[in-house]
């Protein structure tokens, strides 16, 4: 069976290393790139060198999705190394109007959406410095180098036919990859032994925040219902009891999720009320994860009809009924 090599890469992110994998035959071809850094550019290049290769050997770089931490050396692959990027076509946007994604979402977090959490300034600038340092360190990929497939398409990996599947959630544009007769499974940030945090991306029409939690558990259904051996995750060592795995997320997430109704009726109103009585011990960097995570359990309970949510001075405030 031709099974990827795990290459861990080093980020300067809280969430730690992040994998991107290589199949070595009958070409060489990477999954995912890691962060644009040296240390991330020199760890690649040693994993390279460890099986011969260099930059220039690699056939393909496929990309799952377009967070920093995994393709974020696509452009220097394209540049020293010649390489071929391709992704699906609901990632290709992300990855080709990068910037003009990134203004416009920090813009929709300033203005809109971190006003409507009730945060407290400090952790509002936090956020805002964090999400400007990631847009001043990356550039787009250019068009002319992406080559994309469909989000349904069949992809060669290791000589072998590798089923794409578009599982939002984790982002409104994760990809993975099965192969159901060797039953691989390339999860990427859909499935890691720690549950993936509910992005808030900027929405398609600038202002209204879209549930990602809901639309997460209803891609943790699908692949469960896959034949799976052995998963290949975007973080983290590789494993293997995919359901068992699936279903501890469930039952802590819906764990959670009662807790944040408890919260909420016994007085805490808005996302940063609740993101503090869930976060509270936690640094700053981890209460910012936990702000997404937060959205997504009030998000749960508001798709379940247990809350209800109305504004009030551009604050948003949830109420249990009674
Ligand atoms: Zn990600």
């Amino acid at each position: 069976m031709t099974q990827p090599v795990r290459i861990e890469l080093p980020t300067e992110y809280e969430a730690g290393p992040v994998n991107a994998y290589l199949f070595i035959e009958p070409e060489p071809v990477l999954i995912d790139t890691g962060v644009k850094s040296e240390a991330s550019w020199q760890a690649l290049l040693a994993a390279l060198a460890e099986h011969g290769l260099t930059p220039r050997d690699l056939s393909r770089v496929v990309l799952t999705h377009g967070h920093v931490d995994h393709f974020g050396q696509a452009n220097r692959l394209w540049q020293e190394g010649d390489v071929r990027l391709e992704t699906a076509v609901i990632v290709a946007d992300r990855l080709t109007n990068f910037s003009d994604y990134w203004q416009k979402r920090i813009a929709f977090y300033r203005n809109i959406f971190l006003p409507q959490t009730g945060l407290p300034p400090q952790m509002y600038q936090f956020i805002l410095t964090y999400f400007e340092m990631v847009a001043a360190n990356y550039e787009d990929v250019p068009a002319q180098a992406l080559h994309t497939y469909a989000n349904d398409a069949v992809i060669q990996l290791g000589g072998l036919d590798w089923q794409v599947m578009h599982t939002p959630g984790h982002c409104s544009h994760q990809t993975i990859f099965y192969q159901p007769d060797t039953r691989q499974l390339l999860s990427s940030d859909m499935l890691l032994k720690r549950t993936p945090t509910p992005v808030v991306e900027l929405p398609a029409d600038g202002r209204t925040r879209q549930p990602s939690l809901p639309t997460f558990m209803r891609s943790l259904d699908v692949v469960e219902a896959l034949e799976v051996d052995v998963v290949y995750p975007g973080h983290g060592e590789i494993f293997h009891d995919h359901r068992t795995l699936i279903q501890q997320q469930r039952t802590r997430i819906l764990r959670r999720t009662e807790e944040t109704y408890v919260c909420i009726q016994g007085g805490c109103h808005t996302a940063a009320e609740i993101t503090t009585h869930l976060y509270a011990d936690r640094p700053l960097a981890i209460q910012f994860a936990g702000l997404w995570m937060a959205l997504g359990y009030i998000d749960l309970l508001l798709a379940n009809g247990r809350i209800t949510a109305h504004e009030e001075n551009g604050i948003i405030l949830y109420e249990t009924h009674q």
